[in-house]
């Protein structure tokens, strides 16, 4: 039996685990996966295995297996790797290296691929997809992400694209417009805020401050007027006071946000953060802000969600819900999960649609109707 370890903290616990416990004999770091056949080997040798070298251009096309969940109906495809931000909390910048884009031509054949298995679901990852950027080797074509987009759009109507995460420093009213323009570009965005305030997203490095978040959220609103909004929220971050903690929850209302991912400040070794800022904050104080902003996340999404009472939906089926296999699960395009009553001759991997009946602050209740 061999033991590696794999991925972005590998090259950060080396030592510890190779030299100082002797633990493992493979050590992995994000970018060396290919060269996984020659570190077992080694290792099987009785030498240790590592390689935690970064690199500029290893984006892992072309390998599979794609992650893929085990439904068989939804699958995603990363299109590109690394982050040029520095965000101050942040560790990815150090442990995934710079921003790497794939080659557009095999991103689609990749999600062609998928809905010839039977996908319909698809989300194209990357740290920062809105700063994605293809140059073809001859450097006589170009793509960004509005045209990624669209170009997977166009595989097939009823192959569903969806995207994570966008950068609201990056975002463009181009992106938004392909949104539009495209039925099966689902409706929903996940636009990380961390902070309501412009002096802690200053601290935070976010390269844009309160009012341009909220320009932003206002043209999704305008150009996509049925588009749902997640967040991520960070509570107590370094000197933040009172009413500056006030502006994240005043944010989560004006942004109108369907779901948060929600945590409190903590320090992240080797972040500029931990190098240049204090961690002042108590912890007492931090878990109360938290709890705050996650009690105003919970209304804010029942409100959302009670105004889809009465709404009809196009619902791609996923499977049986958790509860009863009575009932199928699915979401709609604005990532809602909906849970209703089966019919005879529908299966997992069509689309229905559902009027919604009923609703709590996580998921939505409907019975299948005919098409509106
Ligand atoms: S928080 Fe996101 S955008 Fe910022 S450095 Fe980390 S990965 Fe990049």
């Amino acid at each position: 039996m061999l033991i590696g370890v794999l991925g972005c903290m590998a090259e950060r616990l080396k030592a510890k685990l190779l030299e100082q416990e002797k633990l493992v004999d493979i050590v992995v770091g994000p970018d060396a996966y290919r060269d996984l056949p020659n570190l077992i080997a080694k290792a099987d040798d009785g030498e240790k295995g590592i390689n935690v070298l970064l690199s500029r251009e290893e984006t892992y096309a072309d390998i599979s297996p794609l992650r893929l969940d085990s439904n068989g109906i939804v699958g995603f495809i990363s299109i590109m790797r690394g982050c040029d931000n520095m965000c101050s909390f942040c560790v990815v910048p150090f442990t995934r290296g710079r921003e790497r884009s794939r080659d557009a031509y095999s991103i689609v054949s990749e999600a062609s691929d998928l809905y010839n298995r039977g996908f319909r679901d698809v989300t194209l990852l990357g740290q920062n997809v809105d700063s994605y950027k293809w140059t073809s080797p001859d450097e006589t074509e170009h793509v960004n992400f509005a045209q990624l987009l669209e170009r997977v759009a166009l595989i097939h109507p009823d192959l569903r694209v969806r995207f994570s995460t966008s950068h609201p420093k990056d975002i463009t009213d181009e992106v938004l417009h392909t949104m539009a323009k495209y039925e099966n570009i689902c409706k929903y965005i996940h636009l990380p805020v961390q902070s309501g305030n412009s002096r802690i997203l200053d601290l935070m490095n976010r390269t844009y401050d309160r009012e341009w978040y909220m320009e932003r959220v206002a043209s999704i609103y305008r150009i996509i007027p049925d588009c749902a909004i997640s967040s991520d929220m960070i509570a107590g971050f370094c000197t933040e006071t009172e009413d500056e903690h006030q502006d994240t929850i005043s944010m989560i209302k004006y942004a109108r946000y369907s779901m948060s991912y929600m945590f409190f400040y903590s320090e992240r070794p080797g972040t500029l953060a931990a190098k240049k800022l204090v961690d002042d904050i108590p912890e007492e104080i931090k878990k109360r802000r938290l709890q705050e902003i996650v009690d105003t996340q919970m209304k804010m999404s029942l409100e959302v969600n009670l105004l889809d009472i009465g709404k009809t939906f196009k619902v791609l089926i996923e499977g049986d819900s958790r509860r009863s296999d009575q009932e199928f699960k699915g979401r709609n395009s604005q990532n809602k999960m909906i849970n209703f009553p089966k019919k005879d001759g529908l299966q997992a991997g069509e689309y229905t649609w559902v009027k919604v009946t009923d609703a709590t602050s996580g998921s939505l209740r409907g019975e299948i109707v005919d098409k509106p």
